[in-house]
């Protein structure tokens, strides 16, 4: 089966992926999606239950979730994810050119941190392009971490632009789909992965402002002294 670790809906404020749509799209396509809203936690009749949580030292995913979590320092959002019995995986950790990305705070080498990763995200549709994904491969590889990936798909035209190819798994038991995962990761580690147009970045953006209004409203330009200065 096809499974996209990593997948938003419209409950984040970046993305226009209608959860009925994205149901009927995950069913034709075939993939199982898990749902990683940004700090929220979005739970459907068809999804595995995740969250993009955004910490103090950087985002990362929790999977197979009951509540939300709110903490925002990392340890303690960590230790949250694991008292629920759920999975930590990161997601798009070496590109630096998203704020939020985890080698931006110093932390990828913590022993502390370290010891609580389940699965790392090595492939990302959304990165400019494929190097972020090398380095998440080869830190996976150094630290013996499993291998996961994700399309990051905000856009229904961005679902399928990655997904792992795993047997099927109890979807209501992480620990069976940790043991799906360690088999494809040692059977040649099966998955599809390509990489999108940069202009679903520039999408999201003004997903973010269509969705904060409720309608898109193009800013309109002020002029002031100091501009009509330089016309
Ligand atoms: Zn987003
Ligand atoms: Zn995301």
């Amino acid at each position: 089966m096809k499974v996209d670790m990593h997948v938003h809906t419209i409950n984040s404020s970046c993305s226009l992926n209608p959860i009925r749509l994205l149901k009927k799209l995950c069913s034709k396509m075939g993939i199982l999606p898990m749902i990683c809203d940004h700090n929220k936690l979005t739970k459907t009749d068809f999804g595995i239950p995740g969250e993009e949580i955004s910490t103090d030292r950087g985002e990362f995913i929790g999977l197979f979730l009951n509540e939300t979590v709110k903490d925002r320092d990392i340890f303690e959002a960590m230790d949250k994810v694991k008292e629920q019995g759920g999975l930590i995986y990161l997601p798009h950790p070496f590109d630096e050119k998203r704020v939020r990305s985890l080698c931006r705070y110093n932390i990828l080498n913590d022993k502390d941190f370290k010891k609580r990763v389940d699965i790392v995200e090595v492939f990302n549709s959304r990165c400019e392009d494929n190097r972020p994904n090398e380095l998440a491969y080869e830190y996976a590889k150094i630290n013996n971490m499993l291998m996961g990936v994700g399309s990051d798909s905000h856009f229904p035209w961005e679902l399928g632009n990655a997904y792992l190819i795993v047997e099927e798994f109890d979807r209501d038991n992480p620990k069976e789909f940790l043991k799906v995962l360690k088999k494809n990761n040692k059977n040649g580690f099966k998955y599809y992965g390509k990489l999108g147009s940069p202009v679903n970045m520039l999408c999201s953006k003004l997903s973010k402002r269509i969705n904060k209004s409720g309608s898109l409203r193009i800013p309109k330009l002020k002029f002031n002294k100091d501009m009509i200065r330089y016309l």
